[in-house]
């Protein structure tokens, strides 16, 4: 009778690829062979997991095995001849995880039917927050992460005495006769790679490379704006065993403004007078994304609602050696309130002064409504 893969890993028929990955894991350290030497019964167990979690990993071979119980055309289970492809190969400890769970299996590109010894590292993105007035004028940042670097101590190689796979001879599968057909699998000695590696570096395990703290000085260039990247070539993670450096993107947040409201390269900031100044027109300071104060005339019968441009006192615009947006006031007018008897008497006398030409908007205004529904 065939054997049951899920009960070898202690898992149920709908275990999720992730629950049989943590299982085998689990079943893997127990019965490892470093573990239990000399234990024939465990180095059984072992390689009985081994072979399950191969069949169960993978999508094909388990739906094969869903459906008949089995995994070969022949009609066997898959565990007959499994011990032919050996596992005497098997390097340390480590080595069953990190294939299995990390660094090489994972990213590992097959050539030629193999995985390769080296992986390319991978692009990483971090996000840096800026104030306003860092992007106007530009800064140098200081920016940590944890990312993998290439190993001092094995100078990323891994190790050494890498050699052609004794047990597939390089060719990263085995296969074996059965009955009349071939199967093809790959080969456990060196989980595929092809090759392995006499004196791995004790550092990194054989990667080539270590998780490590990083520090980098990320220069934001002037008038960068919120959401733009900046791209680091060869700044991210190292590969594994020489391979390929990834690329860092630091994705720039310019962080709102207490005051300013940034508009493509103009400065917007709302200010409110009171109604005299609007009337007589005044002199104002207002403060500049420069950080200083910038004095404006407010023109003498300014209406509520309307805007003050001061020229070249915006953003720095990316990239232009200088160039710069304007600033622009939205005005607002305040109508006074807590009036004096004197104040109100005055506002009297003002308004039986005053006729159409004083306020011609709100006079058309309510010409123009006064015969609508007639
Ligand atoms: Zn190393
Ligand atoms: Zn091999």
């Amino acid at each position: 009778m065939a054997k049951d893969l899920y009960s070898i890993l202690g898992v149920s028929k709908n275990a999720s690829e992730e629950e049989i990955k943590k299982a085998y894991r689990k079943v893997a350290m127990k019965y490892h062979p470093d573990r239990n030497p000399g234990d024939k019964e465990a180095e059984a167990k072992f390689k009985e997991a081994a072979e399950a979690y191969e069949i169960l990993s993978n999508s094909e071979k388990k739906q094969r095995y869903d459906t008949y119980g089995t995994t070969d055309s022949a009609g066997h289970t898959g565990f007959e001849g499994f011990s032919q492809g050996g596992f005497g190969g098997f390097g340390g400890f480590d080595d069953i995880f990190t294939q299995f769970f990390g660094g090489a299996s994972q990213g590992g590109g097959r050539r030629n039917g193999k995985r390769s010894m080296s992986v390319d590292g991978s692009d990483l993105q971090f996000s840096l927050a800026i104030t306003l007035e860092e992007a106007h004028n530009g800064v140098t940042k200081k920016v940590s992460f944890n990312g993998n670097v290439s190993c001092k101590t094995c100078h990323g190689a891994g190790g050494s005495g890498i050699k052609n796979c004794g047990t597939c001879h390089g060719a990263g599968v085995v296969r074996q006769q059965r009955g009349f057909f071939i199967t093809e699998s790959t080969c456990h000695a060196c989980s595929g790679l092809g090759q392995t590696m006499q004196n791995q570096c004790n550092d990194c395990h054989g990667e080539g490379r270590k998780v490590a703290n990083r520090t980098i000085e990320v220069k934001v260039v002037s008038g960068i704006k919120d959401g733009q990247k900046i791209f680091l070539q060869g700044q991210g993670d190292a590969g594994v065993r020489g391979g390929k450096i990834g690329d860092l993107y630091i994705l720039v947040n310019v962080q709102s403004h207490k005051f300013f409201t940034r508009v493509d390269s103009d400065i917007h900031f709302n200010i409110t007078i009171p109604f005299v100044d609007a009337i007589l027109g005044s002199e104002i300071e207002v403060p500049t994304i420069d950080g200083k104060y910038e004095k404006v005339k407010v023109p003498l019968g300014i209406q509520g609602e309307s805007d003050i441009t001061i020229k070249g006192k915006g953003m720095n615009r990316l990239n232009t050696g200088g160039l710069r947006g304007n600033m622009v006031l939205k005005v607002k007018i305040e109508t006074p309130v807590n009036l004096t008897k004197k104040q109100k008497q005055l506002i009297e006398e003002f308004k039986a002064e005053s006729n159409e030409k004083n306020s011609p908007n709100s006079q058309g205004f309510f010409n123009k409504i006064k015969n609508l529904f007639s």
